[in-house]
């Protein structure tokens, strides 16, 4: 079974889509990558649901990727005594870490780190930017504001803290036992919510050990700051556009959009761009035109994969958004001016062999109208570094390590596939014509660029490129 497009669809589980009809569907319909929102649910809930991918991947022979999405230190206010209050615009609101419930004049904010933070004339979005207030004066437990854009306030509503580098880890508590608990279930990706610096990073990292790969979300300006080493340290990057159009103002999300995108393609990391991108089809059947076009740009803008959050965790369509999603995609990668695009902002090779092998396999595929470009990987890279390249023909990921296989699924214009390894270069290439014609990449009489490593299993040592005629 093959996906006729380069770039991956991300969907997010939730009680929308959680029996096995519903998730089979979704698959089928084009779900390249499953999301467990750890925000929300119960360990056996993202426990079932795992259980049903890995059978589905068990029936359908195809890699399936699932991220473990971590809550991070999301901030949140108190309860209130009676239900919600109004905040008016021009009014006091006190915020301090007392524990009883709040009313129209002050509200619980559990969160020592931020008073310590805070400083007179900070800004703070509660409810998604919805409501805004400004510090008076503050202590090491308590801030007075005044209400600068008022609304209803109410429990356990999110608080951002727009350009404030807090002094939090981004992992909670909360979030340690999460990524306990999705690392022996057995998830491909740890994603790491409001990251701000490297050392976030390093900090995951050791906790994991690599047994998952590193997903950072990029929500907060802090982050943008010091984008070029956050990607470096990174296996994947989210362009987090929920969060980070809060922390900072809506006409800056689409030039940031855009400048996380172009860094993660010269790196050659895996970016998604993620939220609201068919929002309002949580409640309607077909997306608004400004949505399709939003798919599009991101799409256009050469992005690995493109993410549903509540469309299809908690929405009326999930399948009909994938489904819709899904030619978006392939209706913009058939434009011509889709190739221009990517051969436009074609990254340059670095000065590696396996970058020189990379954009060879490249040229060669478009000079003598290859049927795909076939990669041999262990840890890959062989395969992440051949994306990078944006051809203009297929990519086949072929790797006898299961993990390597599921983490692939990410990448721009791969089709995975887990296979036995090779024991030398005859059989190498016999076994890429037979699975490239089994996947339906190639017939008889087609051409096929492969590039590998040899000696077979040095990671990283990609030495090799050959063209072979499938007979
Ligand atoms: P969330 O992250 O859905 O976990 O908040 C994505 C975003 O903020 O865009
Ligand atoms: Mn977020």
């Amino acid at each position: 079974m093959r996906r006729n497009r380069n770039a991956k669809i991300v969907a997010t589980l939730g009680p929308a889509s959680s029996s096995r009809e519903v998730i089979t569907a979704l698959f089928e319909a084009g779900v390249d990558i499953f999301r467990l929102n750890f925000s929300h649910g119960l360990h056996e809930d993202h426990a079932k649901r795992l259980d049903i991918i890995r059978e589905l991947e068990r029936r359908t022979g195809r890699p399936i990727g699932v991220m473990a999405d971590l809550q991070g230190p999301k901030l949140r206010v108190g309860t209130f005594q009676d239900g919600p209050v109004e905040l008016k615009a021009g009014a006091s609101f006190r915020l301090d870490l007392k524990k009883t419930p709040g009313d129209a004049t002050r509200a619980n904010l559990p969160h020592k780190e931020i008073f310590a933070a805070l400083e007179p004339k900070t800004h703070l979005l509660l409810d998604d930017g919805k409501i805004r207030l400004q510090v008076v004066r503050c202590g090491k437990d308590f801030a007075d504001t005044k209400v600068i854009a008022g609304g209803r306030l109410s429990d356990r509503k999110g608080v951002n803290v727009p350009g404030v580098v807090l002094p939090l880890s981004p992992l909670t508590e909360k979030d340690r036992k999460d990524m306990r608990f999705a690392l022996d279930i057995g998830v491909d990706w740890i994603a790491l919510s409001f990251v701000q610096r490297p050392a976030d990073i390093a900090e995951a990292r050791r906790l994991i050990q690599g047994r998952a790969a590193v997903l950072i979300k990029l929500e907060k300006p802090a982050a943008i700051d010091c984008l070029d080493e956050l990607i470096e340290l990174a296996d994947v990057v989210m362009v987090a556009r929920g969060d980070l159009g809060v922390e900072m103002p809506p006409e800056d999300v689409p030039s940031v959009q855009k400048r996380i995108v172009r860094a993660c393609r010269q790196t050659g990391k895996p970016v998604i761009v993620a939220t609201q991108m068919l929002e309002s089809m949580i409640s309607a059947p077909a997306p608004t035109r400004a949505e399709a076009s939003d798919v599009a740009t991101a799409v256009y803008d050469g992005a690995d994969a493109v993410m549903l959050s509540a469309e299809t965790a908690a929405g009326q369509y999930p399948l009909e958004a994938v489904a819709i999603m899904s030619r978006i995609v392939s209706r913009v990668e058939r434009d011509p001016f889709y190739r221009e695009v990517m051969d436009l902002e074609h990254a340059n090779p670095e000065a590696t062999s396996a970058d020189a092998i990379s954009a060879a396999a490249r040229q060669v595929a478009q000079t003598i109208s290859a049927a795909s470009v076939v990669t041999y990987t262990t840890s890959g890279s062989t395969t992440l570094r051949a994306a990078r390249e944006r051809p203009n023909v297929p990519i086949l990921g072929l790797t006898s390590d299961m993990n390597t296989a599921r983490r692939l699924v990410v990448a721009w214009g791969v089709h995975s596939v887990h296979t036995a390894d090779v024991r030398n270069f005859g059989e190498m290439v016999a076994k890429a014509c037979t699975i490239a014609v089994q996947e339906g990449f190639a017939k008889k009489g087609d051409r096929l660029v492969i590039t590998a490593g040899v000696p077979f299993g040095t990671p990283g040592a990609t030495n090799t490129l050959r063209i072979a005629w499938v007979d």
